[in-house]
């Protein structure tokens, strides 16, 4: 079932700002990237831990890797998480009239 597809999130020329206290590793926002920008890697900063990586040549700023942290460890400059969920509300509404 495909509720959300990238194609209803502009392509915006920033990219995303990861929170490295935040972030804990956990991947979920991985898959949820559209263009693979996003990888696991092991923190240097905190020996043991794992933190997400994202490629900048990439990242073409959607939004839906931000939508999917469930410890709000990802920014967009520019789009807080009230934004974001009026965003995904509409991005589904469409994705549903299709
Ligand atoms: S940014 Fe969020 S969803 Fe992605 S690995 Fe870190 S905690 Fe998990
Ligand atoms: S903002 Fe979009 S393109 Fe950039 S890392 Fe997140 S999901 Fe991938």
């Amino acid at each position: 079932m495909n509720f959300v597809n990238n194609q209803n999130f502009p392509e915006l020329p920033i990219i995303i700002h990861v929170n490295r206290e935040r972030c804990d590793g956990c991947a979920l926002c991985v898959d949820s990237c559209p263009v693979e920008a996003l990888k696991i890697i092991d923190s240097r900063r905190r020996p043991g831990k794992k933190i997400v990586w994202v490629e900048p040549t990439k990242c073409h700023g959607c939004g839906v890797c931000q939508a999917t942290c469930p410890k709000e460890a990802i920014a967009l400059p520019g789009l807080g998480p009230d934004d974001l969920r009026t965003y995904i509300s509409q991005a589904i509404t469409l994705n549903q009239s299709i």
